[in-house]
């Protein structure tokens, strides 16, 4: 591939797509966000291919390769399947893109590719065990072991948004209750709101709010203007991801985590009470060494960044390979 060659990365999201070119250096040069059609995937494909299309066409640069990121991905076949958010059944989305692209397509789970991200251009660089947690919708997580995606036996390690954290707990979109993500993402913020507005009395800017209408963005821009009951949502989110942070190092040792994802737009808000309640809930000797980093990419570019550099042969991916060497 020469210097010319561009990689189309694409993140596939239960609300938007954002599709990016990324020159030959790992930067992303230039962006494309659409509104992900949920309910007709020929329209969704229709969307994409035309996305992409413009993106090449806006370049100098050949195509290289298409690398996709989206939840619920079963990357050994190329589809997306039993997608929560996604009613698309069974997409061979590889297949289908591949038809109109005459270049490598690929696709992995969005946690997975966060960490590739992470580890190809962010703050992961260097390392060799790490994990990254993706707070948005859901919880998801990505996990490095020797500078490998750890990916398991059938393909879906990392599913610690499913841990169990609370017995009898929030009922999950897993079927089962309470799982991390029902506390720990941008919904499960929203619902532990509403839990403090109906145990306690405090005033708050968010009461009176319908429960469709409230988002982590608005919990967040209450807790700006000094809501008590809203950093309090926040406080008790780091709270619970904290500990299930300890449960987890306790499993795999990892150098740092890294949180990324919409959620930690709130930074210090979540940051602080997550790192207080990691070091009162894990072993001493690993609550020392441990390093939790915040991602320094701008929301989403990590996916998208990940899942470009699954692309074969392409530079940045060949030179991270021979430093590793
Ligand atoms: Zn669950």
């Amino acid at each position: 591939m020469n210097k010319n060659s561009i990689v189309i990365g694409v993140d596939i999201g239960g609300t938007n797509t954002v599709a990016g070119k990324i020159a030959s250096d790992g930067t992303c040069v230039q962006k494309i966000n659409f509104r992900t059609d949920v309910d007709d995937s020929a329209a969704f494909i229709e969307a994409l291919k035309l996305t992409i299309q413009q993106l090449v066409e806006s370049s100098s640069g050949t195509l290289a390769g298409i690398g996709m990121a989206a939840p619920a991905v079963n990357a050994r076949e190329g589809v997306i399947e039993h997608s929560a958010n996604l009613r698309w059944g069974k997409l061979p989305i590889v297949e289908l893109i591949k038809r109109h692209f005459a270049v490598p397509v690929t696709i992995i789970n969005d946690s997975n590719a966060a960490a590739l991200g992470e580890m190809a251009f962010g703050s992961a660089k260097g390392l060799k065990h790490f994990m990254t947690v993706t707070l948005g919708t859901g919880l998801g997580v990505g996990i490095v072991v020797n500078r490998k995606l750890m990916e398991g036996a059938f393909g879906s390690a990392g599913e610690l948004g499913h841990m169990i954290l609370e017995t009898n707990g929030r009922a999950c979109g897993c079927s089962r209750n309470g799982c991390v993500e029902t506390y720990v993402s941008a919904t499960g913020l929203c619902r532990t709101v509403f839990e403090l507005l109906s145990y306690s009395m405090e005033q708050s800017i968010l009461r009176g709010v319908a429960y469709e209408d409230l988002t982590a963005n608005r919990v967040y821009d209450a807790a700006m203007q000094n809501d008590r009951l809203a950093m309090q949502a926040f406080t008790r989110t780091g709270h619970y991801l904290g500990r299930m942070l300890a449960n987890t190092v306790a499993a795999f040792d990892p150098e740092a985590i890294i949180l990324t994802g919409g959620l930690m737009r709130a930074e210090e808000l979540l940051m602080r009470p997550t790192i207080e309640s990691f070091k009162q809930n894990a072993l001493s000797f690993q609550q020392k060494r441990l390093r939790i980093l915040r991602s320094n990419f701008t929301d989403g570019e990590g996916a998208l960044l990940g899942a470009g550099s699954m692309v074969q042969h392409w530079d940045a991916i060949n030179e991270m390979v021979q430093t590793e060497m």
